[in-house]
């Protein structure tokens, strides 16, 4: 909110001649900085609002069971994780955007700074946390999922048939259905669909789902080669943590076009589709060197993705403080005199 109200008050070196000042929100850069962060906070807002029903059906009753329990405790963990390294994420680049007022202390980021960076560490660190989901994962959350340490998971899984963590994941089946919907069809490399969620949708399933079916092969790859589970574990610890990464997002994302798709139709639900595109294929956007290098972007489309999340930047723009102003941040918590005016 602070580093939004700022941009739109602050003026900087003249863009073209005789033209004045420009906002700083109407940089092209600024946009970048600023906007998909924004679109992820919502992002994240509506997957927390997802770990809370699930909460709730859990301890009324409603949906209870243990395997149902650990569903949410790994859906917990794994918003936890995303949604602090965000907090502490923005704060740096609010605070940077708003340039030498917002390293002023009255300003108050270096506060929110040291209040919101310990949450990536206390309630479990972040990267434990995904560890525990990545383990739900391989396991399914199987019954005896409390008493697996990690190499009881190493043992667990390479137990199983790789094919049977394989039957789950389908994706290369679902991306084959969503190429079939879009408009020009076998043109995989043209722009087209790049704003339908299904597409969207679908590349991270796919990324999910063949992490996940890539970490059981390695697991079962090195134990059968004769390694001991706890080193075989150490040694694709990166494919774990990055399973649950793709895992979360997928979640994050489903939650946001569920609840776009929830709206009635009008100028909110407008607003949050350019939201949720910009926070898909921005998404999108930080991985593209995997999905080019698993076959499922072209240099093209990784281009049009690009330039797709520079134009939704720019129509996002007018909306900003509206979005910000949606969040009613009550005044008393915002109190930083040189930023807000
Ligand atoms: C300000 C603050 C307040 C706190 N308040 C409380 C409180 O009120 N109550 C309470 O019970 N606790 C509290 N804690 C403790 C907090 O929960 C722990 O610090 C946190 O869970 C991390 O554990 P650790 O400090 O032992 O880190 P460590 O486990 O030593 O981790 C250090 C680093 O090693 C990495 N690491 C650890 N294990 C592995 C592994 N298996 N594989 C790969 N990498 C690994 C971690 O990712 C981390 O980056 C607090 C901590 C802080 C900083």
């Amino acid at each position: 909110t602070l580093a939004v109200k700022y941009a739109v008050r602050r003026r900087q070196f003249e863009a073209s001649p005789g033209t004045g000042e420009q906002l700083l929100l109407d940089y092209g850069l600024h946009q970048r900085r600023l906007l998909p962060l924004l679109a992820r906070t919502y992002a994240l807002h509506f997957a927390q609002d997802a770990v809370r029903g699930q909460l709730h059906a859990v301890f009324s009753g409603d949906d209870d069971s243990p395997q149902e329990r650990r569903r949410l405790e790994s859906r917990a963990a794994g918003m936890k994780a995303l949604g602090t390294w965000h907090a502490t994420r923005t704060v740096q680049e609010c605070r940077e955007a708003c340039g030498g007022a917002g390293y002023l202390a009255v300003n108050r980021f270096a506060a929110l700074k040291a209040d919101s960076d310990v949450f990536t560490t206390f309630e479990g660190d972040n990267h434990v946390l995904l560890q525990l989901v990545a383990k739900g994962l391989l396991t399914d959350h199987a019954g005896e999922f409390e008493d697996l340490d990690q190499l009881g998971t190493v043992r667990y899984v390479t137990g199983l048939a790789v094919e049977t963590v394989m039957e789950r994941t389908s994706a290369h089946k679902l991306l084959e259905r969503v190429r079939d919907l879009l408009p020009g069809g076998d043109e995989w490399d043209r722009e087209a669909g790049l704003l339908d969620p299904r597409y969207q949708l679908a590349m991270l399933r796919f990324r999910e789902e063949h992490m996940l079916g890539g970490l059981a092969r390695r697991l079962k790859a090195g134990v059968d080669g004769g390694r001991g589970p706890g080193a075989v574990f150490s040694s694709v610890q990166d494919h774990v943590i990055a399973l649950a990464h793709a895992h979360v997002e997928r979640l994050v994302l489903e939650s946001f076009v569920h609840a776009v798709e929830a709206l009635p139709e009008g100028g909110n639900k407008a607003a949050l589709k350019l939201l949720c595109d910009l926070h898909a294929l921005s998404t999108i956007e930080v991985d593209r060197a995997w999905f080019m290098e698993h076959g499922r972007l072209t240099v093209q489309r990784s281009k049009a993705i690009s330039r797709e999340v520079n134009d939704l930047c720019r129509r996002v723009r007018p909306l900003a403080v509206d979005l910000v102003d949606a969040w009613r941040v009550p005044p008393q918590l915002l109190r930083a005199p040189d930023l807000l005016g």
